[in-house]
């Protein structure tokens, strides 16, 4: 019996923070009291009936769920099985992402916050924390390396229109980490009228616990909506794609305990895992801690994080979150990479075959289907965790437009 408790509880976090080896809170000081608020409060708040209806009610009439479970038929007959697509592609702002900004800007509400501050890369979570802030008419500021926004002009204009205040982090390498940076030390400056949205499952805890709980709604609805397709809730695997990885951890969290679901997690392999160009962080990382919590990351000798690279955005991430690396560690998750070219061909195969053009983060999923060596009878479910629009020029350079 307490085997059984045991295993059951192997995957979910806990008290101190930790999955098995990986997890925590490594913050400063002085941020010990907007986290142990969080913390303390997260679990009795989201748990509230009015949080839970509010929160339904949003994701349904303004998000756009339940997302549908696709039976991709031509995609099926190319790699075997049957392989279903879970359309996270066709939610409000056209990615996963909203799931979680909704989810904490309703906390954010009940903890009496007034402003909300992120950090965004490719500005993703930036648009998707904007659009939740405009909704709820909070203030929001967004940090944002000074190469990533002119990278990323489109994305900086929606966060404009969207009434967000974009801020250029000027510091080291004018990325990801340093905007993380920034959003961290203005956190501390403010820390009585501000929430902090993460937009990922990383961070200090309880973040990564609350992310993946407000993703879980993926993996609810795979459940119930595979049950109606093939008689069974449970799949052969679930496929995702992982940058920090709140869009797998939201696939694989319902299915965690069933050890007969494998879980596959494809990471970025950029040029190459070898070629000093990569973001495929179990394949290259240690053990360290990076942005608040234990994880598994990409470092010199001496502990320097080292700049992580991908064609897509946003799996260009130097770690992945304590979740993933406790499922790479314990063997529960398998891990695979796919390069930018893999990628490519991967998004260009599913446009053509299915007549859906997904982002270039979610082909890296589609990508790896090949190795896969699925099983005639077999059920493979792949999160297509965000639409291509924004990653058109890409597309266009590789048909010579
Ligand atoms: C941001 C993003 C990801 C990566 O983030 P995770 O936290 O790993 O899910 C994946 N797909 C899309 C479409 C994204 O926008």
């Amino acid at each position: 019996m307490n085997d059984i408790k045991q295993q059951i509880r192997d995957f979910e976090v806990d008290e101190r923070g930790y999955y098995g080896n990986f997890g925590g809170a490594f913050v400063p000081e002085m941020l010990y009291p907007n986290v142990t608020e969080l913390r303390e409060r997260y679990l009795q708040l989201i748990a509230e009936p009015s949080f839970e209806a509010e929160f339904r009610d949003l994701l349904k009439n303004y998000v756009g769920r339940p997302t549908p479970l696709y039976h991709a038929k031509r995609l099926s007959e190319k790699y075997g099985g049957r392989i279903y697509l879970k359309r996270e592609d066709l939610c409000h702002t056209g990615a996963h992402k909203v799931n979680n900004t909704i989810g904490q800007i309703l906390l954010a509400q009940r903890l009496g916050k007034k402003k909300i501050v992120a950090e965004t890369g490719a500005g993703q979570h930036g648009v998707a924390t904007a659009t939740v802030c405009a909704l709820m008419n909070l203030e929001c500021i967004v940090y944002m390396g000074e190469v990533d926004i002119e990278r990323q002009a489109p994305n900086v204009a929606r966060m404009r229109m969207l009434g967000a205040e974009v801020r250029a982090a000027t510091c080291g390498s004018k990325t990801l980490k340093d905007a993380t940076n920034e959003a961290m030390r203005h956190w501390i400056s403010n820390p009585d009228d501000t929430h902090y949205i993460i937009g990922s499952v990383v961070g200090p805890h309880p973040y990564p616990d609350m992310v993946a709980r407000f993703q879980s709604v993926i993996s609810e609805e795979i459940k119930m909506q595979l049950l109606e397709h093939e008689g069974r809730e449970n799949p052969d695997c679930v496929v995702a794609c992982v940058g920090g990885g709140s869009n797998a951890a939201g696939a694989f969290y319902h299915y965690l305990h069933s050890p007969s679901v494998k879980l596959v997690a494809v990471e970025a392999a950029g040029l190459g895992v070898d070629s000093g160009h990569s973001a495929a962080t179990t394949a290259l990382g240690k053990p360290g801690v990076l942005h608040g919590s234990r994880t598994i990351l990409m470092q010199t000798e001496d502990g320097q994080v080292v700049e992580p690279y991908s064609i897509s955005a946003g799996l260009d991430y130097p770690g992945i979150g304590p979740i993933h690396a406790h499922l790479f560690e314990t063997g529960r998750g398998t891990f695979l990479s796919a390069t930018d070219e893999e990628v490519v061909d991967a998004a260009f195969e599913l446009t053509r075959l299915e007549g859906i053009i997904p982002a270039l983060e979610s082909s890296h999923a589609l990508a790896v289907l090949g190795r896969l060596a699925i099983g005639p009878d077999e059920v493979v479910v792949v999160n297509l965790s965000g639409r291509g629009d924004k990653d058109m020029s890409t597309y266009m350079k590789k048909m010579g437009l």
